[in-house]
């Protein structure tokens, strides 16, 4: 059992925020990390939009700092997985690892969201095998092939522009005929002659033996359906927020986003919430940092006045 005034839960720049504030208020913050090292933004190629980085950055590298800037004031990272945590009885919190247990004074909630599926036939079964959620994870096993990219935000089309980088040919696939995604990104696809659309579509399933090998469509307006071979399916339609292990215990909206007031306080006193797993809205590596960062001073204000 380890004892800690402060358990951040994620590592994505929300925690690392977090953590950050923390440490640097002599709390010796632990930050458990979660199933993904550095979260989402991790897994992300490029960041353009981070100020700071006129020239962007990656996103390993960006939370590779923010880890390094968190450790060198004194926080811990521990690269696990909470399985269990008590809020109901108040202070000290206590927290369950794979590998250990916690008690708390203070917590704060930076569990971030994660991609949703499409939940249709041959989906769940060829993930990693052609079914895929992260280009930069996966887009170098498509050299020379041709993919699919399902989704019309922001995501699909930055993922799809990465993509072109290896493969053949990327076909968006959208369920409307116009696009969700920013004009900056909107423009590159448009303009990438690697990258083409399929509109008022969407994917009924997915085929293929042990591999994908095509998928079915549905126009949307017309009813027809075809079938149309591909090596990939890049699938980017949006997220669910971590909250989980949270329920009955932290108050939530209805598709299960934590409510944090504006000291990032959720329903329990003490426990705090910053990033993703409470904002459905702005999903920005910027926001997520600055709600990292409300979190920290927060957790510490609240546990100075308990003192
Ligand atoms: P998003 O903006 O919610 O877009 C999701 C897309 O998937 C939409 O086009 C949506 O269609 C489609 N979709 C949803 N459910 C579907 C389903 N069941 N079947 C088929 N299509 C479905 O999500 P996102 O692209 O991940 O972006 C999330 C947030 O992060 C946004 O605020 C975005 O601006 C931000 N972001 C920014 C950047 C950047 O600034 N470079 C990069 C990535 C993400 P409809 O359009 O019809 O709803």
């Amino acid at each position: 059992m380890q004892q800690a005034k402060l358990v951040i839960l994620g590592t994505g720049p929300a925690g690392l925020t977090a953590a950050l504030y923390a440490a640097r208020a002599n709390l010796s913050p632990l930050v458990i990390s979660g199933n993904q090292l550095g979260g989402q933004v991790s897994i992300t190629y490029e960041v353009e939009n981070y100020p700071g980085f006129p020239e962007g950055t990656t996103g390993p590298e960006l939370v590779e700092r923010m880890q390094k800037q968190a450790e060198r004031f004194g926080a811990q990272v521990i690269v696990d997985e909470v399985t269990e945590v008590d809020f109901r009885k108040g202070t000290p919190f206590r927290l369950k690892t794979h590998g250990d247990e916690f008690e708390a004074q203070a917590v704060v909630v930076a569990t971030g969201a994660s991609p949703n599926r499409l939940g249709v036939p041959g989906e769940d079964g060829l993930i990693g095998r052609g079914v895929s959620f992260c280009a930069t994870c996966d887009g170098f096993f498509f050299r020379g092939k041709d993919v699919v990219v399902v989704g019309g935000g922001d995501s699909a089309l930055e993922e799809g522009l990465f993509l072109t980088r290896f493969a053949n040919h990327v076909k968006v696939i959208h369920r409307r005929d116009s696009l969700r995604a920013g004009e900056a990104l909107k423009g590159r696809a448009q303009a990438n002659e690697k990258m083409s659309f399929i509109w008022d579509t969407v994917v009924e399933e997915i085929r293929g033996n042990g591999k994908v090998e095509g998928v079915r469509l549905r126009n949307l307006k017309t009813e027809a359906v075809t079938n149309l071979a591909t090596d990939g399916v890049f699938i980017f339609i949006g997220h669910y927020p971590n909250s989980d292990l949270f329920a009955g215990q932290l108050a939530m909206d209805e598709r299960g986003y934590l409510v944090a007031d504006k000291r990032m306080m959720t329903s329990v006193e003490g426990v705090f919430a910053a990033g993703e797993i409470q904002d459905p809205v702005y999903r920005q590596v910027a926001t997520s940092v600055g709600q990292g960062a409300a979190a920290g001073m927060m957790a510490e204000r609240w546990l100075e006045e308990r003192s």
